[in-house]
């Protein structure tokens, strides 16, 4: 009998080198597991690597936006700005993986197509688009939570002779956008960095808005030296502080609620939010993402901005969100609202003209058309699951990973679903991810998984599986949070709304701290609501 080449043996196989990667490929060494990363990008970074468009940004404070698994990375790494841009964020995840000497064992330009479980080898047959196998006895998928691009499926839009970029692939070369006519499509985080930087370069701008969004200034600048070494002289004690907070991350909390003070009190809180600039603004009360009347002030506070900013009212009408403020994403910008009162910069509504389709020369909508030269898609992400769900993933009943998932996505605690041994998500639906700080929230679940794995190891054990009651309660529970909030009051990418046929349920959990203890107390309870074999 002939037989083709023996798989590669491995005892870990990653799915992904950005954050979660990276720091999931130094722990599994440190725990002497022959491990691979399969990154399908060619560089390291993950959504850093392939975000590139002009005004790509982190909203999270740069100096709580990184690792701190290493005291020394954390004090050495010198962040030049509050909010990082996205070549310093790479430059960062680079520095990592060298400094940790990770390459050797990242492999770059692959994606991972296909992975079934064995039961009689308790291992999962791995196979790359490559036409490689590997078998792993644990599965890791770091696949991140916004990296899989949405594309819509605007008719024509392959007859288009100009540039269509996407803001989630965007081309390693600048792009030029000089005497151009370009259109924007989308007006959520990525747009809304991109748009003031495009209008200053572009002949004419067109920006395509189908919902309205919140955005807070950035206000951003070098970062303060004092502020550094303050947080330096004391890193520890700063990451385990911003621990305890809601997100994870370090908004100064409010415990009062808005409707207990007056409206001139409240005023002055918004307004010292809104100068301080950042996400820290939906921290103004702690009702604001629970009580619609009390949300509806923040909304009120910020239509007035978005008025007292845009110059033509009826731009700056349309301009403003009627949503709930925070049910989506909450955007952070740098002059985006001040854009629309530049003389090539127009905002078309495509709520009440819908895009048709798009031709050779331009864009469609019900009401007119528009000629254009470059087309960008600023139109989010298959967001949480989507990057999971590519992948021909098989427990040992040969259910996939698709099937299992079809009326949306159940976990235990984000980390681990039933049916699928000895596989592992890193951030994934059902855990905190991208309603928290995405670094601590990753190196807290890639330390979960590393104990939780390093347990197996030394008892011997070889095989580890969510039991079908724990997951039931643990998706239960993330709804009846979710259920006690507004988030479910709109169409956002967090229900999978933005995506059409993907089930509408709300996938990340909110609350870092509570959801930090349960893992903690699932693990000391020795792995409880798992069956370990
Ligand atoms: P997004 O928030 O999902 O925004 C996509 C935009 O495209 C929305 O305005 C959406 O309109 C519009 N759109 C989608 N399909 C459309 C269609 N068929 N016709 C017309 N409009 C359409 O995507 P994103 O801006 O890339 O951001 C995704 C997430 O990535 C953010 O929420 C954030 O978590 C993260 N991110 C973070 C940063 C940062 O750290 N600063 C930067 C960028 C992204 P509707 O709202 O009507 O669906």
């Amino acid at each position: 009998m002939v037989s083709g080449p023996q798989p590669v043996a491995l005892d870990v196989a990653i799915v992904g080198a950005g954050f979660a990667g990276l720091f999931g490929l130094h722990r599994m060494r440190g725990l002497g597991l022959r491990t691979r990363v399969f990154e399908r990008g060619a560089g390291v970074g993950g959504t850093w690597y392939w975000n590139r468009y002009p005004g790509a940004r982190c909203d999270i404070e740069s100096l709580e936006y990184s690792y701190q698994f290493s005291e020394e990375l954390q004090q050495e790494w010198h962040w030049t700005e509050r909010f990082a841009t996205q070549p310093e964020i790479l430059r960062y995840a680079e520095h990592v993986a060298e400094r940790f000497d990770l390459m050797r064992d990242i492999q770059l330009e692959t994606s991972i197509d296909r992975a079934a479980f064995d039961d009689a080898t308790a291992s999962w047959s791995v196979t790359t688009d490559r036409g490689e196998s590997f078998s792993a006895r644990y599965l890791i998928l770091a696949t991140g939570c916004l990296s899989s691009t949405n594309l819509p499926d605007f008719e024509g839009l392959a007859d288009f002779a100009g540039e269509t970029y996407h803001t989630g692939r965007w081309p390693h070369d600048p792009v030029d956008f000089r005497g151009k006519r370009v259109g924007v499509v989308g007006t959520g985080s990525s747009a809304i960095q991109s748009i003031p930087l495009i209008a200053q370069d572009a002949a004419s701008l067109h920006v395509f808005q189908r919902t309205a969004n919140y955005s807070i200034p950035a206000h951003n600048a070098p970062l303060d030296p004092e502020h550094e070494a303050r947080v330096k002289a004391d890193y520890r004690g700063f990451r385990a502080h911003n621990a305890q907070l809601p997100f994870g991350a370090g908004f100064a909390p409010n415990e009062q609620g808005a409707l207990e003070v007056s409206q001139a009190e409240r005023d002055a809180e918004y307004e010292s939010r809104w100068q301080t600039g950042g996400l820290g603004f939906l921290s103004a009360y702690a009702d604001l993402l629970f009580d619609a009347e009390a949300n509806r002030t923040a909304g009120e506070f910020l239509r007035r901005k978005i008025h007292e900013i845009v110059r033509d009212p009826e731009v700056a009408a349309l301009l403003s969100p009627d949503q709930v403020v925070g049910c989506k994403r909450l955007c952070v910008d740098t002059g985006y609202f001040d854009t629309f009162n530049r003389e090539n910069v127009t905002l078309v509504d495509v709520r009440s003209a819908p895009i048709r389709r798009i031709t050779k020369t331009g864009l469609e909508t019900a009401d007119a058309h528009y000629d254009l030269d470059m087309l960008v898609l600023a139109t989010g992400f298959d967001a949480m699951t989507g990057s999971a769900l590519r992948i021909d993933i098989r427990g040992p009943s040969g259910q996939t990973l698709g099937e299992k998932w079809a009326e949306g996505p159940r976990t235990y605690l984000g980390l681990a679903t039933s049916g699928f041994p000895n596989f592992f998500t890193v951030t994934g639906p059902g855990s905190p991810s991208v309603l928290s700080n995405m670094i601590p929230s990753i190196e807290q679940h890639v330390n979960w998984i590393a104990d939780c794995i390093g347990h197996l190891e030394q008892r011997g054990l070889k095989r580890i599986e969510a039991t079908r009651e724990a997951e039931e309660s643990w998706v239960a529970h993330v709804n009846e949070v979710a259920d006690e909030t507004l988030y479910p009051s709109c169409n956002s990418w967090y229900l999978g709304a933005n995506v059409p046929g993907k089930p509408r349920v709300f996938m990340p959990y909110l609350g870092f701290p509570p959801y930090v203890e349960k893992c903690d107390e699932v693990a000391s309870n020795g792995y409880e609501g798992f069956l370990l074999s």
